[in-house]
């Protein structure tokens, strides 16, 4: 365990290498009654993982972020290699904040020689993004369960930015009995209304412009619901893929309308998801906006 060089002056920032010393670190909080929130990320920190931190660090004594981009969730001809990693640069924007430890593995801490346990969570990872990306919410759930057991939070938080993976930790952490809180936080947007993702660094100017279309069909569809009354799920997807399909830039993964539970929906029944994945160039964007009549969130 050791205070970063670069930071002499955060006095909290411990980096932490190894699931010994981090599971070593969760004992001694407990042993002395604190309370541990714990962050999980890929790195490449923007605001939206920044606004779970903040929000871990106000609901505990002590904060864990850890950063690692998780080779099982990837397919093969996905973006693994070219995740962007920017570790010092995490840490700069992690100092301000009252992180108390960074959990940086490696791979080869976290799946050691003839590693070959994975969690199957079932159907729900094979729907929407699990369609296009086979086992890669196996490889979700396998990481996290890992990151859990070496970090041993009190509170867990995830954003609803990825809505499908909230559905698929909160089973995980309910069948698997981890005494963590699964805490979803709000999406965090740029002020035109894009979701912030580590993987927008891979537009071009063009396909920023267009990623745009994501957020604006999200807001389309909650006003078919909310303000037009509609509700049949059917002809809501057909008007927001007319919407997407005026971008010429942008191809439709998937449109859907789901429960909270991603059961599929026919009638609109409140609260529901709206969830989208689209194609701009080679870059594979998701958002979504639950609609509720109360409580509206981005
Ligand atoms: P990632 O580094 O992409 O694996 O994301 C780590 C965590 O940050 C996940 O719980 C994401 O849902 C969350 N996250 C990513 N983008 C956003 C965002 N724009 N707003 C809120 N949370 C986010």
């Amino acid at each position: 365990m050791v205070i970063h060089p670069s930071f002499p002056n955060s006095p909290y920032m411990q980096l932490i290498k190894t699931i010994k010393d981090m599971q070593a670190f969760g004992r001694r909080l407990k042993a002395e009654r604190k309370s541990l929130g714990f962050v999980p990320t890929m790195g490449a920190l923007h605001e939206g993982h920044l606004s779970l931190a903040r929000r871990s660090i106000d609901e505990n004594d002590f904060t864990v972020v850890s950063i690692f981009v998780n080779p099982a969730q990837f397919g093969p001809n996905e973006d693994f290699k070219k995740y962007p990693r920017d570790t010092e640069g995490d840490l700069q924007k992690l100092s301000p904040f009252k992180v108390d430890a960074v959990f940086l593995p490696d791979a080869a801490e976290m799946y050691t020689a003839g590693f070959s346990t994975s969690i199957n969570i079932g159907n729900i990872g094979t729907i929407l993004c699990g369609a296009s990306r086979p086992g890669h919410f196996n490889g979700v759930a396998t990481v996290v369960a890992k990151l859990f057991n070496a970090v041993t939070p009190d509170r867990a938080y995830f954003g609803q930015k990825d809505f499908q993976q909230t559905v698929v930790i909160n089973k995980l952490a309910r069948e698997l009995n981890f005494a963590t809180d699964i805490i979803v936080c709000p999406t965090v947007r740029e002020p035109d209304g894009l979701a912030m993702s580590s993987r927008n660094t891979y537009l071009n100017s063009e396909e920023r412009k267009a990623a745009l279309i994501l957020y604006k069909a999200l807001k389309l569809g909650e006003e078919l619901i909310i303000s037009n009354g509609m509700v049949n799920a059917v002809l809501i997807k057909e008007e927001l893929r007319m919407l997407i399909h005026t971008e010429p830039l942008a191809v439709i993964d998937y449109v859907e309308i789901v429960a909270a539970d991603l059961g599929e929906v026919e009638k609109i029944k409140l609260p529901v998801a709206i969830c989208l994945a689209v194609k701009l160039g080679k870059t594979r964007l998701i958002d979504n906006i639950i609609v509720d009549r109360f409580q509206r969130k981005s």
